[in-house]
């Protein structure tokens, strides 16, 4: 039997109070950072094509002076390994916690 390990991002609905602290303090970049990389990745996919690359994530990070390593292994290990896979893989439980707006 293969042992599938939770992402992190998986298990994020069922954090709360010191848990949910050590969570946003673990992660690679502010809370809302985060969430306005989903929000631009998004937009961007919206018209555009993902091409198996973290080309928007990235673009992201670069205008906005994120910490391009950190974020990317972030975003790896919980399955985002390209733009559409973070919205697939990593928006929605983020969205579900903490909002889409
Ligand atoms: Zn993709």
């Amino acid at each position: 039997m293969p042992i599938v390990r939770k992402r992190q991002i998986e298990t994020l609905q069922q954090l709360s109070g010191q848990e949910l602290e050590a969570f946003i303090d673990s992660l690679p970049a502010g809370a809302d950072s985060i969430s306005k990389l989903l929000d631009f990745v998004e937009d961007e996919l919206y018209d555009k094509e993902c091409n198996h690359s973290l080309r928007y994530a990235m673009q992201f990070m670069m205008e906005n002076g994120l910490s391009f390593p950190k974020v990317s292994s972030w975003l790896s290990e919980n399955g985002g390994y390209c733009d559409c896979k973070v919205l697939d893989e990593i928006a929605p439980y983020w969205r579900e916690k903490f909002g889409d707006d």
